[in-house]
Order: C-alpha cells, then sequence, then structure tokens
C-alpha cells in the first residue's frame, strides 16, 4: 500500500480483516497531506457527521459542525490506531517497477518486492497551474495553495485569484477580509447553497442518492472526472460561500484568464452566460433532490423547496488588467490540483498524467488504486467515500490473490 491517507488507512483495515500480509509506506507521517499541505483556516466542507471510515465516525459533539486541518489529523491518527494499520511511516516510494510474479518498491527504506500494489498516494500531490504562469512580470508573487498559508504571507494591494472551486473561492474570500482587495478570474464552477430546505446540501447529497451514483452508471466519466469542486466552505456559521456573496463584499469577477501577453491578462467575456450554466446545473440537482422527497421515507423532516438568486453578472467585466502596472501585487492559482507519478515505472499512466484504470483496477495485474475522483462512485474522493470503494477494491485484489 503506498500512501497512508484515509484511503490507504481504509484498505489496510480491509486487507486485515482478511488477513492478508502487507505493509502501508508513507513518506511523512499518517495524515500526511493534511499536515503539510492545507491552508491554515482550511475546514473540510463536509459536515463531522460525513466523516465515517470503516469502524470508525466521528461521535464529538457538534455532528454538524466542519472539522479544522487539526481535527482531520486527529480523526486519521485514530483511525489508523483502530485499524490496527501497519503504517511504515518517513519511507518514501522512489520506484515501482513489473518483475516476474509482482513488483520491485524501492523505497527510501530499501526494497521490497509484493504480488500486489495498492496506489493510495492521493489525488491532489500537486498543485495543477497552467504554463502561462512563466508570462507573469517578476514584480508580481505567486502562490499556489501549497505555498498559501494566510493572507498575511501576502503583499498588500490587489490579488488576483485564479479559479472559483472550492479552494478559489475560500481564499479570495479570506484575502478580501485581509483588506487586499480581490480580483477572482472564474471559469466553469458548481455552484452549491451550503443548506437547503433545512439541511445541509451533503446530507441531500448523501439522501437522495447522488453521491452513491456508480461510474458505470455515468454518460460521460472523463469529463465528470474533471468537473470542479463545489463552491462551497465549512463554517460555523454554515455560510453560502457562491459568486453573490463575493460580490456582495466587494470582490470583483472577471472572465477565465485565457492567456498572457506582454505582460497583460487577458480574460474571456461571457459571464452571464457562465454564471447561467451553473446556476441551471444547480436548479436541476435541487429538483433531484426534490423529485427524492416524493419517494423518500415520510418520517423525514425537510423544510419547503426553496430557489435561489441568479448569480449576479457585474455590468461589465475587465477583459485585461496589465500586470505590470503594479495594481495586482499578487496572483493565487487557485487552478486545481494533480497527482504525481514520478515514482511509478509501469507504462498505467496517460498522456495527461492520470492512471489507467477500470474502477481501481489498474492495466497492470495486481495493481489497485484508490482515491481517485469518480473512481467507482461519485463520492470516491471524499472521506466518507473511501469505505465503500476500498471493500470493493480489496475484495478484486482478495480474488486475484485466490487466483480467481
Ligand atoms: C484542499 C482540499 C480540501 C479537501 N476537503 C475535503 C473535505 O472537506 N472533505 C472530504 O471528504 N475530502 C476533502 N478533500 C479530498 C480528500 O479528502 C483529500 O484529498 C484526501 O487527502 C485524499 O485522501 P487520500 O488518502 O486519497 O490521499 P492523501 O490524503 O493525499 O494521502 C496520500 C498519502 O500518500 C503519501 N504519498 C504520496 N506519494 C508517496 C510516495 N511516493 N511514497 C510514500 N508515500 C507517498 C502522502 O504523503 C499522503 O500521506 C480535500 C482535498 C483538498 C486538496
Amino acid at each position: 500500500m503506498i500512501g497512508a491517507g484515509h484511503a490507504g488507512l481504509a484498505a489496510s483495515r480491509f486487507l486485515g480483516e482478511r488477513s492478508i500480509d502487507h505493509v502501508v509506506l508513507e513518506r511523512g507521517e499518517v495524515a500526511n497531506s493534511w499536515r503539510r499541505e492545507r491552508w491554515d483556516s482550511l475546514r473540510l466542507l463536509t459536515p463531522n457527521w460525513q466523516s465515517r471510515l470503516p469502524g470508525c465516525r466521528y461521535d464529538g459533539p457538534d455532528p454538524d459542525g466542519y472539522m479544522t486541518t487539526a481535527d482531520v489529523i486527529a480523526f486519521l491518527s485514530r483511525f489508523a490506531t483502530v485499524a490496527n494499520a501497519p503504517v511504515r511511516t518517513n519511507t518514501s516510494v522512489t520506484s515501482v517497477q513489473r518483475v516476474d510474479g509482482g513488483y520491485q518498491v524501492t523505497t527510501s527504506g530499501g526494497a521490497i518486492r509484493c504480488r500486489c500494489v495498492v496506489i493510495a498516494s492521493g489525488a491532489c500531490n500537486l498543485p495543477s497551474v497552467p504554463q502561462l504562469r512563466t508570462a507573469v512580470p517578476a514584480a508580481v508573487e505567486q502562490f499556489t495553495p501549497f505555498d498559501y498559508h494566510n493572507p498575511g504571507r501576502l503583499p498588500l494591494g490587489r490579488t488576483l485569484v485564479v479559479g472559483a472551486s472550492a479552494t478559489g473561492v475560500q481564499l479570495a474570500e479570506e484575502i478580501h477580509r485581509s483588506g487586499r482587495p480581490v480580483t477572482l478570474s472564474v471559469g466553469e464552477h458548481v455552484r452549491l447553497p451550503r443548506t437547503y430546505r433545512k439541511r445541509d446540501v451533503l446530507w441531500w447529497m448523501d439522501a437522495s442518492g447522488v453521491w452513491n451514483q456508480r461510474y458505470s452508471e455515468i454518460d460521460d466519466l472523463i469529463r465528470a472526472r474533471r468537473l470542479p469542486s463545489p463552491q462551497l466552505v465549512g463554517t460555523p456559521e454554515r455560510s453560502t460561500l457562491d459568486l453573490n456573496a463575493l460580490t456582495a463584499i466587494g470582490v470583483e469577477l472577471v472572465g477565465r484568464l485565457s492567456t498572457i501577453r506582454d505582460g497583460r491578462g487577458l480574460f474571456s467575456g461571457g459571464l452571464r452566460h457562465l454564471f447561467s450554466l451553473a446556476d441551471l446545473k444547480m436548479e436541476r440537482l435541487l429538483d433531484t433532490f426534490d423529485d427524492w422527497t416524493r419517494v423518500s421515507p415520510p418520517d423525514i423532516d425537510v423544510g419547503e423547496p426553496e430557489r435561489f438568486e441568479p448569480t449576479r453578472a457585474p455590468e461589465s467585466s475587465r477583459l485585461q488588467i496589465d500586470l505590470r502596472s503594479g495594481e495586482i501585487r499578487s496572483i493565487v492559482w487557485a487552478t486545481g490540483f494533480r497527482p504525481d507519478y514520478s515514482w511509478l515505472h509501469v507504462p498505467v499512466v496517460d498522456e495527461k498524467g492520470l492512471l489507467r484504470h477500470d474502477g481501481g483496477v489498474v492495466e497492470s495485474p495486481g495493481m489497485y488504486a484508490l482515491g481517485l475522483p469518480l473512481l467507482r462512485r461519485r463520492k470516491s474522493t471524499f472521506i466518507h467515500g473511501a469505505e465503500d470503494d476500498a471493500r470493493d477494491v480489496i475484495d478484486h485484489l482478495t480474488n486475484y490473490l485466490a487466483g480467481g
């Protein structure tokens, strides 16, 4: 097993239950990505009651709250103990190669031969930043979610945040509130209210079965796997953080950053169209929830259907900003994440750097993956999504070892 995040630990638990000899190799400590790769104010956007792993669930006093990163580290560390996971910490996997009957795994602590490898090394190892970052004038400081910690580390003056998914909207809000005005560059995005009909919107995703949708039922799986994260934030106030909320505090919205030419950032127009599309998709999802209430158990208490104000488009949005003028002092690239398979020397990675797999069964005998977007279900990358995926994948692995 490579990686002691929640996915690797969940799989370890199922391997242990089946008495399959294994080791979990972790380059840092348990929950390493939560220790090293998150910004200070981050809280889970999934509510506490939803944080569950096989045989371990949140049992604190605030089921409707949202964990801080310190809480997530504590939760995963507790799970590693409960699961009795044989984690070898501070052990980096530097190479995996196919050899007769299995794999040769080279680590910073020596080599291991094994019949199976489960890759649970995460989908978000590196920030995904467009190549055009190299055209940004040197006077503008650049940050990614990996080196952004809090707004205090940014220079004073206007920040351009590129990307308006979960990370982008959260960072735009906190940077703007710190007194640094923000311009937010918005591309395709997924709008969601924090609460709907008296419940957390993620309760609806769960209850209505949307999150359980199988990868085999999805029409355009490649596109669905690339869908940006929803505009959601976990705060004690359970507030909605959509583009209207950001406009209300004074964040400037511009279109997608399409290129940087001669020091000028050029942005797409058509914000109104982009917003209508996101509003429409949200409405469709809310319709799905409403349809579900008509067949749901009668004792479930939910409020009346709600509809939300359409996203307000600015009268006009800037189509270019001169990045040499000194107006923009920093850029935060909230343009997504990608996995790092630089250590994987088996030809199972496609030209986009993604693993070729069918529901976690990688195109190399005895090799498996977990924790990737829509691996087997819509909920696959979320903490509560690991249990079902890990069970299925470890079932397959068990059959493989048995020669089935
Ligand atoms: C900013 C952000 C916010 C998120 N918010 C939520 C949320 O609110 N709720 C939710 O349910 N999910 C959330 N997620 C999604 C998901 O829970 C996390 O990405 C989670 O960390 C994924 O778990 P994992 O076990 O698949 O991978 P990771 O937690 O990334 O674990 C992979 C482990 O593998 C190790 N590793 C990697 N490469 C090697 C190597 N070569 N050798 C040895 N070890 C290696 C890493 O150190 C790491 O510990 C969020 C993700 C991000 C990036």
